[in-house]
């Protein structure tokens, strides 16, 4: 049992990410004590199948032993190295260079960070120093899409487009700007793919235009916008926005911390349309969130000017905890798990899911599935339609998550009405079919609700 102590403990002295302060304490904390595969089970005993994989990462499932054999073994040999001084690790060097035989084109040259915000951080930092190397300082300019997130850093919360981010904060900074999305189910211009691609990219013409070419520097886009709500882009829309990029001299960077190691299938999302980006940032599945890491992807165009502009002085960038070899230990043994049998029973799972998903679709709430692999969402409406959204003030999202609770499934509830999913790719069959079943039970109950409806 979870002792009120530790309720108590946490009220007083653990802040939380992305909460309202007085609504958790007010709430107190649920405390989760094990996992195994993709279930999980709380200090009262509730057992519950986590379809969400944490936050987006566990991909590898709870209780995977060979990770905890690694990581043990990393620490008890060297449990530290820095980068530094011309300093390494051999897990961090093999990590790099079997990253780099897999992603897409010529994406040689790897980072690691310790999370994604500071992948982002870190690409925003490199690309500034790529136009000075190149003699172009003038490019400064950042462009993103509406319903973006590319994470919480003072940098970071600027890309990303989610007003929680922003109010208070002073982000976006002003050389941050945004483009609309293409969230189909909301489009405009309606749901037709050529309409959505034809406006993206008059879009970013457009914002180009207005800024000067010779001032915009990069355009950051996830593959699937996960905290936007997992907003899927038609076919065709990510190669779209890649060319323009090229066509307009602005690097392209796919921030696949939430997309990269199988969520949508492959290790890369890009490689689903075959994109070569200028850079990808990574986190979340590299170590499957056993340990901290991220990696930012930087094609050899870059990396050479970056090391010819600065010569024989250093590039002033760099963490502690850049290439940690525990971390790097771990990322080895979790991709050797993807490639042995991991990414395709997430490939056989992704379609359970989204084909038992589409099964919901003739529920009175659900306006649209979507989703690709095992990264899915499932938007609530009350009037399908006119897509009337639920009612915010009566805080659909927490009212929903809770019943999930109880029903035995983590889902991600966005603030919108949107139900998130992305759950472990080892899943079995028997999972899948929870959480489709417990999410069909918590919309009935959902339906009954008056305050909601
Ligand atoms: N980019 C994207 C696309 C993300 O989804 C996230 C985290 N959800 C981040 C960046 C930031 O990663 P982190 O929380 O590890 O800092």
């Amino acid at each position: 049992m979870l002792s009120n102590s530790l309720i108590e403990l946490d009220r007083a002295h653990l802040i939380h990410p992305v909460m309202s302060y007085r609504g958790h304490e007010k709430a107190g904390v649920r405390v989760l004590k094990s996992g195994s595969g993709a279930r999980v089970i709380d200090y009262s005993g509730h057992q519950l199948i986590d379809g969400f994989a944490g936050l987006w990462c566990v991909n590898a499932g709870y209780g995977q032993e060979s990770i905890v054999e690694a990581a043990a073994n990393q620490l008890r040999e060297l449990p530290y190295a820095t980068g530094y001084f011309g300093l390494g690790s051999e897990p961090a060097i093999r990590l790099a260079s079997e990253l780099a035989d897999r992603a897409p084109g010529d994406l040689n040259h790897v980072y690691f960070t310790l999370g994604g915000s500071d992948a982002i951080d870190s690409t925003v930092r490199f690309i500034r120093y790529y136009y000075h190397a190149k003699g172009t300082p003038k490019k400064d300019q950042f462009i993103s899409l509406e319903q973006g997130y590319h994470g919480s850093s003072t940098v970071g919360a600027g890309l990303t487009a989610l007003p929680a981010f922003h109010a208070g904060f002073g982000a976006p900074f002003d050389w941050q700007h945004k483009i609309p999305s293409h969230y189909s189910y909301r489009n405009p211009v309606g749901p037709d793919p050529q309409a959505i691609i034809a406006e993206s990219t008059a879009a970013l013409r457009a914002k180009v235009t207005e800024l000067g070419a010779d001032r915009v520097a990069a355009f950051y886009v996830e593959p699937i916008q996960g905290s936007g709500g997992v907003l899927v882009p038609p076919a065709g829309w990510m190669k779209a926005m890649r060319d323009l990029c090229t066509e307009l001299d602005i690097l392209f960077v796919a921030d696949e911390v939430i997309t990269a190691f199988g969520r949508t299938g492959p290790l890369f999302a890009c490689s689903d349309e075959g994109i070569v980006p200028d850079f990808i940032t990574t986190a979340k599945g590299l170590t499957s969130g056993y340990v901290p890491m991220g990696a930012v992807f930087m094609s050899d165009n870059v990396y050479n000017t970056i090391a010819d502009g600065a010569g024989a002085s250093a590039v002033g960038h760099g963490y502690t905890y850049s290439a940690h070899p525990v971390s790097a230990a771990v990322g080895l043994e979790v991709l050797r798990l993807y490639e042995g049998g991991l990414l395709e029973n997430g490939r056989k799972a992704g379609a359970h899911l989204m084909a038992g998903l589409r099964g919901l679709s003739d529920h009175p709430l659900v306006g649209e599935v979507r989703g690709r692999g095992m990264l899915a969402a499932i938007e609530l409406v009350t009037d399908k339609e006119r897509k009337t959204p639920l009612p915010v003030a009566a805080d659909p999202s927490r009212r929903i998550f809770d019943r999930a609770w109880d029903n035995g499934l983590v889902v991600r509830a966005f603030g919108n009405g949107v139900l998130g999913y992305a759950p472990p790719l080892c899943c079995t069959e028997d999972d899948i079919e929870a959480i489709i079943d417990r999410t069909r039970m918590t919309l009935d109950q959902t339906l009954e609700d008056p305050d909601v409806r």
